[in-house]
């Protein structure tokens, strides 16, 4: 079909992630709407340019400067015209320029503030999933939204949940929002199980299929106190008033329940797709090849209170929350540096709330006025956590 003036040309930017390959999935289904023009990734070349022989983007980036002559040559030997080009700066000018009117924000940890700001502060239609960059610098992003215009529609599947429930309603009508989380592999189990807990365990999600980084937070529980950040951020509301429920079977993602007492659900597959097809083809609705909930087929819903006793990460997450400043960019880093060190085998489980906290109580919340501030925060806790695992690491790997 011939590309139409209205069709919607889209950045994916983590192209080559779990979410970048279900947007892809769902940008093939639309061909006559929907165009992947611009794809990028971190350094694997050879998997992007797999990606332009099927989507044809004008426009391919890798974040990793060392990469780019890979990049280059493997367009040029598919003979693909697309534009090969490297570094943060070009993924930011990428996500800003006239190549694209929506971006699908898909990198993984806050190595995706740049391109979300900067998709921000141009106007674009932003399908934000890389929730670190809210939990980083969450006010800076919604301020630059507001002033340019850009619609956020977001993709975080208890977000998307939210942001559905909330249509035709006003300002004041919610009484609180209710993420559910599936508990992760590890529900259920007490502390000294969990000391001995593997990467490959952790990886193995029983509900989701994700990229390593998230997998190991939703096995945490962080990946919830990120979500809940996250939440405060894009729907304006104090964390009181934000709860969080484990519901093991992913089916209903959140609830919002209003001031009448009345309480929305969404209910899906746990599929990305579905909010994937939700953010591109907003406010109509689209295919996004996810099939209908079978309640008789899939049984019970069940729900029950988190454990924090065992899963510390969603406490610290409120408390950098409430403490607010640099706290949430702290938490963040010191997690980021923590879950690559247990992912390599470096330090155990339980070690990565250990770290967290150490890196809360070690560097105090700061006023975050400014980018700088934030990122100055970001980086002196990843050092410090860093820092901490080189040389006396907390709570050796499992064998
Ligand atoms: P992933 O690990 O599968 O993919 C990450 C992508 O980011 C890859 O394309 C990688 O090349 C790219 N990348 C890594 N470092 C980069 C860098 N420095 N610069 C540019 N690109 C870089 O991760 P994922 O599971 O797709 O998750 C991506 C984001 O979406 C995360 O923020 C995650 O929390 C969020 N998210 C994911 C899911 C899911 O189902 N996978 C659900 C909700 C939210
Ligand atoms: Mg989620």
């Amino acid at each position: 079909m011939q590309p139409t003036a209205d069709m919607r040309q889209v950045a994916v930017l983590g192209a080559t992630g779990s979410i970048g390959a279900s947007a892809l999935d769902v940008i093939a289904r639309h061909r006559g709407r929907l165009r992947a023009s611009v794809l990028a990734a971190g350094s694997n070349a050879e998997a992007l340019v797999k990606l332009c022989i099927t989507h044809r983007p004008d426009h391919a980036a890798v974040a990793d400067p060392a990469a780019w002559p890979r990049l280059r040559d493997g367009l040029r030997d598919a003979g693909l015209p697309t534009h090969a080009h490297a570094g943060p700066d070009a993924l930011q000018a990428l996500a800003a320029g006239p190549e694209c009117d929506t971006v699908v924000a898909a990198i993984v940890g806050a190595a995706g503030l740049g391109s979300t700001l900067a998709a921000a502060r141009a106007g674009k239609r932003l399908l934000l999933a890389n929730k670190e960059s809210l939990v980083l610098a969450g006010e800076l992003v919604m301020a630059a939204t507001r002033r340019s215009g850009a619609q956020v529609v977001p993709i975080d599947s208890e977000h998307s949940a939210v942001f559905q429930c909330l249509q035709a309603c006003r300002a004041g009508d919610v009484r609180r929002i209710v993420l559910t989380a599936s508990g992760g592999p590890f529900r259920g189990w007490d502390r000294a199980r969990l000391a001995r807990v593997t990467p490959a365990q952790a990886v193995a999600h029983p509900k989701w299929s994700m990229g390593p980084k998230i997998s190991v937070d939703s096995a945490t529980l962080m990946n919830k106190g990120l979500e809940v950040i996250e939440a405060h951020h894009l729907f304006g509301l104090p964390p009181a008033r934000i709860g969080v429920l484990v519901h093991p079977q992913s089916l209903v993602h959140a609830l919002v329940e209003y001031v009448d007492g009345s309480t929305l659900a969404q209910l899906g597959l746990p599929d990305m797709r579905t909010a994937l097809a939700v953010g591109l083809g907003w406010p109509e609705r689209i295919d996004s090849g996810v099939t209908g909930l079978d309640l008789l087929a899939q049984g019970r819903l069940e729900f029950e209170a988190p454990d924090l006793d065992a899963f510390p990460c969603l406490r610290l997450a409120g408390e950098a929350l409430a403490a607010g400043g640099t706290a949430p960019a702290v938490l963040n880093a010191a997690n980021e540096e923590a879950v690559s060190a247990f992912l390599q085998g470096r330090i155990g489980f339980l070690a990565i709330p250990e770290l967290v906290e150490d890196a809360l109580a070690a560097l105090p919340a700061a006023p975050a006025d400014s980018l700088e501030a934030l990122l100055a925060a970001d980086a002196d806790a990843r050092r410090r956590t860093r820092h901490r695992i080189d040389s006396s690491p907390p709570g050796s790997p499992a064998a």
